[in-house]
């Protein structure tokens, strides 16, 4: 890996961490061995809860502006990266490069934003209900915060919670997911590098998710957690959390509809769901997950999307001309075909012809004859499987497409002023993609509702998730 890598600052970085004893990073394309690290243990994680602690103190004090400058220095640094930081991305996670190198963008863009949001954190002046009193509210810091991040955007789920929690005068510990942790340590290191203290900002790397998860989220010294993985750990460290109330952030899972509706720009449709659904292989908690498409285009729609979808390349994530890179493991490719058998069993048909692969990639697989009843149409499939459900009726989609716990992100094609509005306010989802199937930016807030998550990440939202509220009753005036 390292010689794949143009920064000195990096090299000497991973130089330092490889550890022969450690645990091993896996590069998916390959199946081999990028580098062993060492992980960190319960008492360095209890040392660095407590040195965030002092650190946070100091940098509150700080004005906002001057937690600007950092921000923007960490910013400037990812952005003269961004090579190194794209390879690496692909190396540990798989996706294309080109991807590498949009979600190096993507994750810096929090950065800049929330450099920016850092000086608005605005109280107010409220009106008194009497006149020898005046009433104020002001913004402060929660204090030191966790993360846990997941592996399918190992730098922009990073970014997209350090940022804002260090804009608001927080301090962050962070454990990103075990197969993708070099992203998060060469990002690190380049906050430290733009001057982010150490001690404010921290990173534990370990196998051990579960019980690292625990510290995480039950240690009293630590305000707030935030999450971005799968609903079933989203539970479990809402639970964990309980127990000192502390604040939470949750990105959870996701089920997205995508509809097309008879009145759709077809080709445009397709071009939104091509990008949607095989983005990072299916792998991100909005890529489409199910396709609603009205009887009258259905064959129309299917021959434009199968023509578009044969040109798709999978092959590792260096490669110039590779789409879709591998899955991130063996077992998500095993899952992927336990659902793909079972769905067939039921009574799906296969509408194209999928190559096996080797190894840990997957080639596109699209499903027809799916019904609203069936296993796949009702969990999250984090991959490059797309079943197609046909419907007829506005109501009947509609329907179907809340049919799920899951409340992330939808998308619709249509040309109806009419439906754009039923179906914006009548989708039951955090965020709705009206003819655009690429819907992520850091001005505009992300979240769920349902079971896939509590809270906004990026956008001016994404500061409130690390802000008290105060409230200042000033009385006794004449
Ligand atoms: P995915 O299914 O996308 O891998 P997970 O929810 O399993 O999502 O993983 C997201 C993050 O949660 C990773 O950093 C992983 O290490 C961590 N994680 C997994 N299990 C637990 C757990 N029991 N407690 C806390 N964190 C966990």
């Amino acid at each position: 890996m390292l010689q794949k890598l143009q920064s000195e600052t990096l090299k000497v970085l991973f130089e330092n961490l490889s550890y022969n004893g450690g645990f091993p990073v896996i590069n998916p394309a390959t199946e081999q061995e990028l580098i062993r690290l060492k992980t960190s243990t319960l008492e360095d994680i209890d040392a660095q809860i407590e040195a965030c602690k002092r650190a946070q103190v100091e940098w509150a004090k700080l004005s906002a502006k001057s937690r600007s400058v950092f921000l923007k220095k960490w910013f400037q640094l990812l952005v003269e990266h961004t090579e190194d930081i794209a390879i690496i991305i692909t190396l540990e996670q798989g996706k294309p490069l080109v991807e590498s190198r949009g979600e190096v963008a993507y994750g810096a863009s929090f950065v800049e934003w929330f450099s920016e949001e850092a000086k608005r954190a605005y109280g107010e002046v409220i009106p008194a209900p009497a006149a020898d009193r005046r009433l104020s509210t002001i913004k402060q810091p929660v204090g030191v915060c966790a993360a846990i991040t997941p592996w399918n955007f190992p730098k922009a789920m990073i970014t997209r919670k350090a940022a804002p929690a260090l804009a608001a005068g927080c301090g962050m510990i962070i454990k990103p997911s075990e197969l993708t942790p070099l992203t998060a340590l060469a990002v690190m290191e380049l906050a430290h590098q733009a001057g982010i203290p150490k001690d404010l900002l921290s990173i534990v790397v370990s196998e051990q998710a579960a019980e690292f998860g625990v510290v995480l989220s039950t240690d009293p010294r630590i305000k707030k957690i935030s999450f971005t993985g799968s609903t079933r750990v989203g539970k479990i460290l809402m639970k964990q959390a309980s127990d000192t109330v502390k604040a939470v952030s949750m990105e959870l899972g996701g089920n997205a509809p995508f509809i097309v509706f008879e009145d759709a720009d077809l080709d445009a449709a397709v071009n939104g769901l091509i990008a949607s659904k095989f983005r990072n292989a299916g792998q991100t908690c909005v890529c489409t997950n199910r396709l609603y498409v009205h009887k009258n285009v259905k064959e129309a729609f299917v021959a434009k999307l199968l023509n578009k979808m044969a040109k798709l390349k999978v092959a590792n994530g260096l490669a110039a001309d590779s789409n879709l890179g591998p899955v991130i493991t063996m077992a998500a490719k095993h899952r992927l075909e336990a659902v793909i058998d079972q769905a067939l069993q039921e009574g799906a048909k296969l509408l194209n012809q999928p190559k096996k692969r080797s190894g840990r990639f997957v080639e596109p697989v699209v499903l027809d004859h799916v019904e609203q009843s069936m296993a796949i149409v009702q969990q999250e499939l984090f991959g490059p499987v797309l079943p197609i459900i046909t419907f007829e009726h506005d109501e009947q989609v509609l329907m179907m497409a809340n049919d799920t716990e899951y409340g992330l992100a939808c998308y619709f094609y249509t040309d109806s002023l009419q439906r754009i509005v039923t179906f914006s306010e009548g989708l039951e989802y955090g965020m709705v993609g009206v003819n655009e199937g690429i819907i992520s930016t850091e001005v505009a807030p992300f979240g769920g509702i349902k079971e896939s998550g509590v809270g906004r990440e990026g956008a001016k939202q994404g500061m409130d998730e690390y802000l008290e509220t105060k409230y200042i009753c000033l009385g006794g005036l004449s």
